[in-house]
């Protein structure tokens, strides 16, 4: 996706200043175990990252991008109730056409009140901002891979234990081709489900956006476009994830980030208030492995995959509508 950096704040010093402290196993099992909210199994999400890079870069057009769909449409029919697969051909820069397979899982499809969870899961072609090599495949370990693996593991902890509200986990497809001088280059996938919905009328209370949520150092700085639309939900979120025990991950403080991701056709296109969980460093930049060769599993840290998968958790579990 695309960034901006709308302001430049005085976030940095104050961001610099805090304290990254640690949590302790005990802080970790004490607030896992609250009410009837399941553990997130971190080290299963982080082997879901693993079974993705196994495929190689998850690239549109490419063998690896029919094995991954298969994989994840096979991962998902056990869990859901409903699964749909959404093919299309989108167009990229330089009208290049690009197969687009967006795949929807659906959790209690009847029910009136629900949420809508994506993350994207293809992979960019090339680590263009690279320092080296800019024509490097990326593995996108983080940048893809990551919120695809929160959000399988959030199926099966959905599929054990179903909700009284509906949910739906879309996986889409063809966000990372873009160019970022060609206007809307990026997140084709879900700009194609936004105006062809995989329901005719679908409509969701609420979404929440993954996106790059396994890396090391990762903070969770409150987007622009998910405070303008999607206010209260993002607070909520926030308020959460602090209470759960992840304040060092989940930041109160104004980065100035904005980003032109999935969720801002969500929020435009579907009108459907999303927000976006995406790590961001403290001057508002996405993090430096971000379309570079080193977006691989080395930049995969579980306790940042436990922070957002575990707050996840907490939101579904609790009273999500409270806000
Ligand atoms: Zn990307």
């Amino acid at each position: 996706m695309k960034g901006y950096r709308l302001l430049l704040l005085a976030a940095f010093a104050l961001a610099a200043c805090q304290q990254t402290g640690k949590q302790t196993a005990q802080q970790e099992s004490e607030h896992t175990a609250k009410a009837d909210i399941p553990a997130f199994a971190t080290d299963s999400a982080y082997t879901l990252v693993e079974k993705q890079l196994a495929f190689g870069p998850r690239v549109p057009g490419t063998p690896a991008q029919e094995k991954c769909a298969a994989w994840l449409i096979n991962s998902l029919r056990p869990l859901a109730d409903t699964v749909y697969v959404q093919r299309a051909t989108v167009t990229a820069p330089k009208k290049k056409q690009l197969p687009c397979i967006n795949i929807i899982a659906t959790f209690n499809p009847a029910a009136k009140r629900r949420i809508l969870l994506l993350a994207h899961w293809d992979t960019r072609a090339l680590a263009d901002k690279d320092a080296f090599n800019k024509t490097a495949p990326m593995d996108g370990a983080d940048d893809g891979a990551s919120g695809v693996a929160v959000l399988l593991e959030t199926a099966r902890q959905l599929h054990a234990k179903k909700p009284a509200y509906g949910i739906d986990i879309l996986l889409t497809d063809v966000e990372d081709y873009g160019e970022s001088e060609v206007e809307h280059s990026y997140c084709l996938g879900t700009q194609y489900w936004a105006k062809n919905p995989h329901v005719p009328g679908y409509k969701a209370d609420y979404g929440i956006l993954l996106d790059m949520v396994g890396g090391k150092n990762a903070a969770f700085y409150m987007e622009s476009f998910s405070k303008q639309y999607a206010q209260a939900q993002t607070k909520l979120f926030w308020d959460v994830a602090n209470k759960a025990g992840y304040s060092d991950y989940f930041r109160y403080e104004d980065n100035g980030t904005g980003a032109e991701d999935d969720h801002y056709y969500v929020n435009t296109l579907a009108n459907i208030p999303t927000l976006d969980i995406i790590a961001t460093q403290p001057n508002g930049n996405f993090m430096p492995h971000h379309h570079t060769s080193l977006d691989n599993l080395a930049i995969i840290d579980r306790r940042t995959m436990q922070a957002v998968g575990q707050s996840l958790l907490h939101l579904l579990y609790t009273d999500p509508f409270n806000y």
